[in-house]
């Protein structure tokens, strides 16, 4: 038995989805599960719609609305042809998109977006996407079915970052999914989503696809997890970035766990844990190279393996800086900040506190930007008029970069210092940094421009 997961790039245009079905068909496992990710791109334009709507701009969430139909049923078409599978996938897509109109117009009239809507709102590109992939796999040939994992995946109501109950979806998976199994069904299943135990639609957290695979790998019992996207597996860089960047062949639970949580795009970070708890491998592999081997995650992989560090870039961040002024900067104030993010669905990938400059320095994704300004305002409205706190401030364009050791006893130098001696040697201005007192990572935030100099200059400092 099987998982396989395609993220958004790999279902990002026909040819993607052409090249997924080819991939599926070359699986050898007689028993799969598919997990599939939104359309690159849709998630963002969802939620970016309804905070519009959320702000009184109906005519642009109507145009992001138009869009997505476009989108989707350009695809649908010219997958599905004059096929019977094309006119109930197109009936498909019109309802669910005239249902995200209906929801931004109740946003509207609200003029609020609870993190209960954004989720209704955000659940709909997987949708999407998996009755398309289903549709395309029956058209050639396949007994595929597209199901919605607020069928299977029961979770508890923390809206935008949802935990599951692993008890309950077990149960679940067993009764809904091992059934259509049996019968020699293809289940192609929404990434990202589950349900409350009432029905309401929940989101893992951005990028929750990931951790969606391993939630049904580990309550199938698979005997591996399978995760496609568009580059050959976990590299000691970003090959788009570093050409000559080397795929980790082999990584055990804990060492990918560590390179996951500085990168939440490599891998989600949750995604390990329920793997590891029964000791199912994952491998991550390109959907644009099949025959790459990528990367096996293990309990115990080989003890002759080349033990590399690996430099995970971020890119499409924003720096949001609560500035104090005085006396008045406290942590309380640093408390609230992160707790209103928190409660609003926005994820801090980063921050660190200056006591110096009485301040917080917030990294955010580029899109979650003015929507976190917007609540920072509103949480210290009374702060801001009073002169407790200067200004909220923003500096755009953005990147992180990890570099993520993993701990070798033959090494004297950590890795923090090989890195923090590369960037020296650049002259370059860091903007921000944070440490574990570990000393076998490192982090930092730089302008999104130099990264493109920043990281084949440290990849070739640490002689990789
Ligand atoms: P998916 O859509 O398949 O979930 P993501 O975009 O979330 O894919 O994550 C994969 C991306 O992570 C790659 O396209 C790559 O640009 C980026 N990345 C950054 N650093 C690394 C690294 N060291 N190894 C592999 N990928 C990296
Ligand atoms: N579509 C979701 C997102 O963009 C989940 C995922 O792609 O893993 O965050
Ligand atoms: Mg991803």
């Amino acid at each position: 038995m099987l998982v396989v997961k395609f993220g958004g790039t790999s279902v990002g245009s026909v040819e993607r989805f052409l090249e997924v079905a080819r991939i599926i068909e070359t699986l050898e496992d007689p028993e799969c599960v598919v997990v599939v990710s939104a359309m690159s791109g849709t998630t963002n334009a969802l939620i970016r719609g309804a905070r519009l709507a959320a702000a009184g701009q109906r005519e642009q969430y109507r145009a992001i609305q138009r869009e997505l139909l476009d989108k989707h049923l350009h695809t649908a078409q010219e997958l599905l042809g004059d096929s019977p599978e094309y006119p109930p996938v197109q009936e498909y897509i019109i309802k669910q998109l005239r249902e995200y109109g209906q929801l931004c117009a109740s946003i509207a009239t609200l003029g609020e977006l609870t993190m209960r809507g954004n989720d209704a709102v955000a659940s709909l590109g997987e949708e999407l996407s998996s009755r398309i992939l289903a549709a395309l796999l029956r058209k050639r040939g396949h007994q595929a079915e597209a199901i919605s994992s607020t069928l299977l995946v029961r979770t508890d109501d923390h809206y935008g970052a949802a935990s599951p109950d692993m008890e309950a979806t077990r149960e679940l998976v067993h009764q809904k999914l091992r059934p259509l199994l049996a019968r020699g069904v293809l289940p192609v299943v929404t990434g990202y989503i589950g349900a409350t135990a009432e029905g309401v639609t929940t989101t893992l957290g951005r990028g929750g696809s990931d951790y969606s695979a391993a939630i049904l790998g580990a309550c199938l019992d698979a005997d591996e997890v399978w995760i496609w996207t568009d580059v050959n597996g976990i590299l000691t860089a970003d090959p788009k970035l570093v050409p000559e960047a080397h795929t980790l062949p082999e990584l055990s639970y804990r060492e990918a766990e560590e390179l996951a949580y500085f990168g939440a795009d490599v891998l989600h970070p949750k995604t390990l844990a329920p793997l590891a708890e029964r000791g199912i491998p994952l491998r991550i592999l390109n959907s644009f190279v099949p025959s790459h081997p990528g990367t096996r995650i293990v309990a115990e992989p080989s003890s002759e393996r080349l033990v590399l560090p690996a430099i995970i870039s971020t890119e499409g961040l924003s720096l949001i800086q609560v500035s104090g002024n005085g006396q008045g900067w406290s942590l309380n104030l640093a408390s609230r900040a992160l707790r209103c993010l928190a409660e609003s669905g926005v994820d801090v990938l980063m921050y660190s506190q200056s006591f110096a400059e009485r301040g917080l320095n917030l990294i955010v994704r580029r899109q979650d930007q003015d929507h976190c300004i917007r609540l920072l305002e509103g949480e210290f409205a009374q702060e801001l008029r009073l002169g407790l706190l200067s200004r909220i401030g923003v500096q755009e364009e953005v990147a992180t970069i990890s570099v993520v050791g993993i701990p070798d006893p033959q090494k004297e130098e950590p890795i923090a210092a090989q890195a923090f001696a590369a960037l020296g040697k650049l002259g370059l201005r860091v903007i921000s940094v944070a440490q574990p007192a570990s000393a076998y990572s490192v982090s930092f935030v730089i302008p999104e421009r130099e990264v493109a100099r920043v990281v084949p200059f440290i990849h070739s400092e640490l002689g990789l």
